[in-house]
């Protein structure tokens, strides 16, 4: 298992679904994680041993550097904050592509850019970045918005990968299929019948079921304390792009 004791995590979107089981998975690792999230009140229940909460709103650019500057130095970055938008490139309001973008993209930039400083300076530190399947690795049909963003994401993960390999910092992002999570639970129920979208949602892997946070969690983990590891998109999706 991975041991992260000594390490100082910072993970945005830590308050449901893949932010907080990675939040857990990180305590349990040894680290001391910083959990935030833009609410307040799903925090509100997240504990564990060496990990504390904070709310953080990552659209916000002074609250990032705020954060940052009160945890100090970082020694991984997870990015798992995030929006999915239906429709296609027809039908996606201009309105969702600009949240879309900064959520899933320019918030990364931000984050990025305040603990970069820190790693540089100590010659270490890991960023992991929550892309998706549905990206430049797989066009998802009504997923427009979405899939522009986490494939921007993967780009960025490349890009800064390749400008700070030789300072020892490592770059790369998650691809999950489909995995089970409030805001999951929250599109399936918007679809009308609950059971037909869930069978649908659960068709696309392969494997037979959903992802569950927690395995996503463990890949986090692992990609935390990987040294030679950097730039890679790593797909965990239940065979769905087998
Ligand atoms: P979720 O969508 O259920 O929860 C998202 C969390 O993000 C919430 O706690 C919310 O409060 C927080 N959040 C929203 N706006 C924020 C902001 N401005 N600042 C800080 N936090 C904010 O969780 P999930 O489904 O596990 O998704 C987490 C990440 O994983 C997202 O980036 C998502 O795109 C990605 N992902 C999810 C799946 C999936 O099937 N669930 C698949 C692939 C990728």
């Amino acid at each position: 298992m991975t041991d992260l004791a000594g390490k100082t995590v910072l993970i945005t979107a830590a308050a449901q679904g893949i932010g907080r089981a990675s939040a857990l998975a990180f305590a349990r690792a040894g680290a001391r994680v910083h959990a935030t999230d833009v609410n307040a009140a799903a925090l509100g229940d997240l504990r564990a041993d060496n990990l504390q909460t904070a709310i953080l709103d990552v659209l916000d650019a002074g609250a990032v550097t705020t954060c940052v500057n009160r945890i100090g130095p970082v020694d991984v970055l997870f990015n798992c904050a995030g929006v999915v938008h239906g429709g296609t490139i027809l039908e996606m309001p201009d309105a969702d592509l600009d949240v879309a973008i900064d959520l899933n993209v320019k918030a990364m930039i931000r984050t990025i850019r305040a603990v970069l400083p820190g790693m540089i300076e100590r010659r270490d530190g890991a960023i992991i970045n929550m892309a998706s399947v549905a990206s430049s690795v797989k066009g998802v049909p009504n997923r427009f918005a979405y899939g522009l963003t986490k494939a921007a994401v993967i780009g960025l993960t490349k890009a800064v990968a390749a400008d700070y390999v030789a300072h020892n910092i490592r770059c790369n992002a998650i691809c999950p299929g489909t995995v089970e999570s409030p805001s999951l639970q929250e599109r399936i129920r918007a679809q009308g019948d609950y059971e037909q979208t869930r069978a649908a949602f659960i068709a696309r892997q392969p494997i037979g079921r959903l992802g569950t946070p927690e395995e996503i969690a463990d890949l986090a983990v692992y990609l935390a304390g990987a040294t030679y590891t950097t730039g890679q998109a790593v797909t965990i999706d239940g065979g769905w792009t087998i």
